[in-house]
């Protein structure tokens, strides 16, 4: 175990240089408290978790202080923002502080989100508010406990400074980590900028880090790209079978490592609804959540443009061409464990789909169906779910085939039964009505709500005494929030 100052340091992605990121110091937070910390995040750092009740820790957090070894940076990159090109982004409230590599070898990004003004700032203001740290915070923790991957979060600092969005609130810093911050937008900005030497850096550091494998391979960008493809794939696979729905899949969001990655207006879909759309100003549905496949692929189809200096346009397709594939391969495969099956039929897609268009039109639980339905048998099951659905012939259709196919699928005991389908379908997810009364507590000063409910959600799939509430359907005001996209 680590206090704070015994943290190593190795700046890679600094030592760079100015082409890639810039050099600025974090503005500090007035009056920096703990709102929240991850304990499983500061063990990626070997932190002693007892660090975090320090005042140093908010202090350092909150960009009052900095480790002699660490280098502020403000990444540049640009990106596609719902479908059209920016030329110029970067982090523009964010700072790389540094990588620190921990005793098992690991490099982890230390970034400071919300730290002030950077060149990138453009008409912001550099800063990020509570509500909105608090929602990156619990989200990153939320879907690492699921198995989908993703940033993480280390705490998120509080303080008295005001910050103007629709009201005034107040400002705060999360402390986000990743093995790296590096986007598709980084590759899209040296192409479009036409720095082709740059470019070049970038592709042999991003190879060298973080695909080490790939240089294996007789055509290494390549074998890089179908990585990145293939991890994609499976994420996206991942955020569907669990009903999570970004909201903000523009590629400078998009992650090389396939991680989710930057939350924003993100949701969990609470009734399963395949055109729900987390992002009140996304008219046009583009982020809506089974758009999220296609876009998926639109995004790699982005990144694949900027590596065309590396990699034939005939390699590149033929790479994209996997993603729907093995999306499908995925999801199918995470959805048959859902409804507890153990092996593979022909028609199980026509099963999971059957039953998402019941749900679609009752309005059915997303989360809550499928971990009643490893409460029992199948049959005591789906005969105790059928009051949920409104075309009870056609759940009742439903169920047969169910049945037939659990019977087909192997001889186990309900208490196997269980064991296995309570093991992927979760009892709590962040419901934004959840989180909405975390922040609404923590606003006026109270963590505790935030603490309990973070702490809930890093075991999602154990039922946990005492804990009945926060695994509930959201109560009338809860159902249809809208959750700000200022941030
Ligand atoms: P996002 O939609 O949060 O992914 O942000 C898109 C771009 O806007 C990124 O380059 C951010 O760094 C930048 N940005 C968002 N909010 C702010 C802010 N309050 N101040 C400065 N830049 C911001
Ligand atoms: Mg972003």
């Amino acid at each position: 175990m680590k206090a704070l100052d015994e943290l190593t340091f190795d700046n890679r992605f600094a030592r760079l240089g100015d082409a890639f990121s810039t050099h600025v110091l974090p503005e500090p937070l007035d009056e920096p408290r703990l709102v929240v910390a991850s304990k499983a995040a500061m063990a990626l750092l070997d932190l002693d978790p007892a660090v975090a009740e320090t005042p140093v820790f908010a202090e350092l957090f909150g960009g009052h202080k900095l480790w002699a070894e660490a280098e502020p940076r403000a990444m540049v990159y640009s990106g596609h923002q719902f479908g059209g090109y920016t030329p110029q982004l970067g982090d523009g409230r964010g700072l790389l502080l540094g990588e620190v590599y921990n005793e098992a070898g690991e490099h982890w990004d230390l970034h400071l989100k919300g730290a002030g003004m950077t060149p990138y700032s453009r008409m912001g203001d550099g800063r990020a508010v509570l509500r909105s740290s608090i929602r990156e915070f619990l989200a990153s923790e939320a879907l690492h406990a699921l198995g989908i991957p993703t940033s993480r979060a280390l705490c998120v600092i509080g303080s008295s400074t005001p910050v103007w969005r629709e009201k005034q609130e107040r400002g705060a810093m999360v402390l986000r980590l990743a093995h790296s911050h590096i986007r598709f937008g980084h590759f899209e900005y040296f192409y479009y900028t036409k720095k082709p030497e740059q470019q070049a850096e970038l592709a042999e550091h991003v190879l060298n880090l973080h695909y080490p494998e790939c240089r294996e391979q007789p055509e290494p960008y390549l074998a890089m790209f179908r990585e990145i493809v293939e991890r994609n794939a499976e994420m996206i696979a991942k955020w569907q079978a669990y009903g999570f729905c970004h909201g903000v899949m523009n590629t400078d969001n998009m992650s090389i490592l396939g991680i989710t990655f930057d939350f924003g207006p993100f949701a969990f879909l609470d009734d399963f609804d395949a055109h729900f759309i987390c992002n009140h100003s996304d008219h046009e549905g583009r982020y809506s959540f089974s758009n999220q496949v296609p876009i998926g692929q639109w995004n790699l189809s982005a990144l694949a443009q900027a590596l065309t200096p590396f990699i034939s346009v005939e390699a590149l397709k033929e790479a994209l061409g996997l993603y729907l594939p093995l999306y499908q391969a995925h999801y199918l495969d995470l959805m048959r464990r859902r409804l507890g099956l153990t092996t593979a039929e022909e028609d199980d897609q026509t099963l999971v789909e059957g039953l998402l268009k019941l749900m679609q039109n009752s309005g059915v639980d997303y989360t809550l169906f499928f971990r009643r339905l490893g409460d029992e048998s199948a049959t005591l099951a789906v005969a105790r779910l059928r009051d949920d659905f409104v075309d009870m012939a056609g759940f009742d259709a439903w169920a047969e085939r169910y049945k037939a196919r659990v019977a087909r699928d192997g001889d186990y005991t309900q208490e196997q039964r269980r064991e296995r389908m309570h093991a992927v379908n979760p009892l709590y997810i962040l419901r934004n009505y959840l989180a909405q009364n975390a922040i609404a507590a923590a606003e006026s000063g109270d963590y505790s709500e935030v603490r309990l409910l973070h702490d809930v959600l890093t075991r999602p799939f154990e039922e946990q005494a005492g804990m009945e509430q926060y695994a509930q359907r959201p109560p009338d005001w809860g159902k249809h929030l809208e959750i700000s996209c200022s941030s």
